[in-house]
């Protein structure tokens, strides 16, 4: 392994590392209160990073970015990655999510040993807080209606004004927040609210919400709670619990940051929190051309049906990257080459893809298919005679061995290798010429047969019995044609998708465009190929090279033992470059 490419994230780390910043932490070895992490020898982890998902959709490519950096940091830095479900909102969260964003960080390859845990778990550390804050004349209970807040909030250009309800004493502040807490009131009769200062120039610190009335019932905690913290209160208070080191998040919580360190200095003042505090750190997310990474319109592709469900191996989501036959190695590499930068920028889907495109070249198997059918009957072919041929698994790995294909006197070839009437500098099949059947004989064609319309449905050839490749004769054969083939007695006919990209322009939905509008209607295209007899042993996820086409993998969901099914994750060349 070579060392991974140096970013800002890097310096930073690596600099608070020289520092000896978390040199005395302690750490119990699980996530609490400052008063529960005096115990123990210390943080063992050098750095603690954490993955926080919230478990209301299938994790994209977008996420992929995050994991990679997130985990990698720790295995590179000897430090520990956290799995945080961030699951502080009662509705949309669902467990079916959860099992759904393990498997596909395990998928990723990445560990996180017993650093597990769900946000909701802290809901009583987080109250508590609270209450400290509000003793502490930190927090307030503010009963305007939501109307009057945000017409008292200000502007970029002008402070807010103070709420009426900010002079109320902590005690009568405690007592209302109890009684909010006990559910003696509906949903937006009161909130809570950091009191830090309504003339901020950064609209965040003018007396952010942090507890909202909410009488829902929670996938973790069902209804134990009518009250649930907002994110920005909740997720600082998470990185303190779990001793988290260096919270990486995306660029928009930038002006989150300010209200993060406020919160955090309050909190480790009150003795609730450990020390050094965990410090925000932004990186510009993943924007990706022709796909959306948006969890509403995947959703809204999902439940409208424009694909087939959330692993539609067309979606961006690492379910459908799966099936599609991207490979975990493949978005690690992605993540390293396109590394994090501090402003925004959008990249090509073709880097991705030849991510792809170059860890499958290394390690995918050569295998013949023949995807558009069109029969050669070779005429001089002895009748039921059949024989082997000798096709390489890899030809830059010659220690991957060979395997037999069966040869015999009806084979199939792909229709675009023959035409009646050759175009400028064809060199495959028309009549009167010759190409070499790979890896078999060198062939002649003399003709072709047509149906009643006029369609081609055969073209015969005759073999030169002493060219066969890998014997003597093969050299004095010099044709510039190289075309593959399988024997159609021989061959496992099989269900092949030709996936493409979902979208047909760069940016879907960019300007007044709606997204759905820029669907690529040619996104797939079942076919039936015939394919070498060996691909029918074929294990759901085993991918090969299909020679001349590109990359496939056998679905893992419709695959059936002896009867793979298979889809094209890229193609050899990108076909899509300008
Ligand atoms: P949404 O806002 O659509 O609900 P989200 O992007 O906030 O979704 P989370 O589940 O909260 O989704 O994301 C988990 C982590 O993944 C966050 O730390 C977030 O910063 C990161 N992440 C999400 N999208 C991207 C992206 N496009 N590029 C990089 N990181 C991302
Ligand atoms: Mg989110
Ligand atoms: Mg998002």
């Amino acid at each position: 392994e070579k060392p991974a490419a140096s970013n800002f994230i890097r310096s930073i780390v690596e600099a608070d590392l020289a520092a000896g910043k978390y040199a005395g932490r302690k750490w119990s070895g699980k996530p609490g209160p400052a008063d529960q992490q005096k115990v123990g020898a210390g943080d063992t982890a050098a750095i603690r990073t954490r993955f926080p998902p919230e478990p209301n959709g299938y994790l994209h490519f977008g996420h992929a970015k995050s994991i990679c950096l997130n985990f990698g940091l720790a295995l590179d830095y000897n430090g520990a990655c956290h799995l945080r479900f961030d699951d502080t909102n009662p509705e949309k969260e669902e467990q079916e999510y959860v099992d759904a964003i393990v498997d596909a960080v395990h998928w990723l390859g990445f560990e996180w040993g017993d650093n597990r845990y769900f946000a909701s778990d802290y809901f009583q550390w987080m109250y508590d807080f609270a209450e400290k804050l509000i003793e502490a004349g930190h927090a307030y209970v503010d009963s305007q209606s939501a109307e009057e807040m945000r017409a008292s909030r200000g502007t970029l250009t002008e402070p807010g004004k103070n709420s009426p309800y900010r002079v109320r004493t902590p005690a009568e502040n405690l007592a209302l927040f109890r009684s909010m807490r006990a559910g003696e009131f509906a949903d937006g009769a009161h909130v809570l609210r950091a009191k830090i200062d309504m003339a901020s120039g950064n609209i965040n610190l003018r007396d952010p919400a942090i507890y909202r009335i909410r009488h829902a019932t929670h996938h973790n905690t069902g209804d134990t709670w009518c009250i649930y913290p907002m994110y920005t209160y909740a997720h600082p208070i998470e990185d303190a619990l779990e001793n988290i080191t260096h919270s990486i998040c995306t660029l928009e919580f930038a002006d989150q940051r300010p209200f993060y360190d406020w919160l955090l200095q309050r909190l480790a003042e009150l003795g609730c929190v450990n020390t050094p505090l965990p410090q925000q750190i932004e990186f510009a997310r993943l924007n990706l051309t022709y796909v959306v990474l948006s969890k509403r319109k995947l959703i809204q592709l999902v439940e409208e049906k424009h694909v087939a469900g959330w692993d539609d191996p067309r979606l961006p989501t690492l379910v459908g990257a799966r099936r599609r036959g991207f490979t975990p190695e493949g978005f690690r590499r992605f993540a390293e080459m396109i590394g994090v930068a501090k402003s925004d920028s959008l990249i090509d889907m073709s880097v991705l893809e030849g991510c792809m495109r170059d860890h499958l070249g290394e390690t995918a198997p050569r295998r013949v298919a023949v995807l558009d059918p069109l029969r050669l009957v070779i005429d001089n072919y002895p009748a039921g005679q059949e024989e082997w041929c000798e096709a390489p698994n890899h030809p830059q790995k010659p220690e991957w061995g060979k395997r037999p294909m069966p040869f015999s006197g009806e084979l199939w070839i792909e229709r675009e290798d023959f035409m009646e009437t050759p175009a400028k500098g064809y060199f495959r099949l028309f009549p009167g010429n010759s190409v070499r059947l790979r890896y078999g004989y060198v062939v002649k064609c003399i003709g072709a047969d047509r149906d009643a319309s006029g369609n081609v449905v055969a073209v015969h050839c005759e073999y030169m019995p002493d060219s066969k490749s890998g014997t003597p004769g093969a050299d004095n054969y010099k044709v510039k044609g190289n075309i593959h083939w399988v024997s159609a007695k021989h061959a496992y006919a099989a269900e092949v998708r030709l996936y493409d990209r979902l979208f047909a322009v760069a940016t879907p939905g960019s300007g007044e465009r709606d997204f759905l509008d820029d669907i690529n209607p040619q996104s797939m295209t079942v076919i039936t190929a015939q394919l070498e007899p060996a691909l029918k042993d074929a294990k759901a996820e085993e991918r090969f090279q299909f020679e001349r086409h590109g990359y496939f993998v056998a679905d893992r969901v419709d695959s059936k033992p002896g009867a793979p099914v298979f889809n094209r994750t890229v193609t050899l060349k990108d076909s899509w470059a300008a």
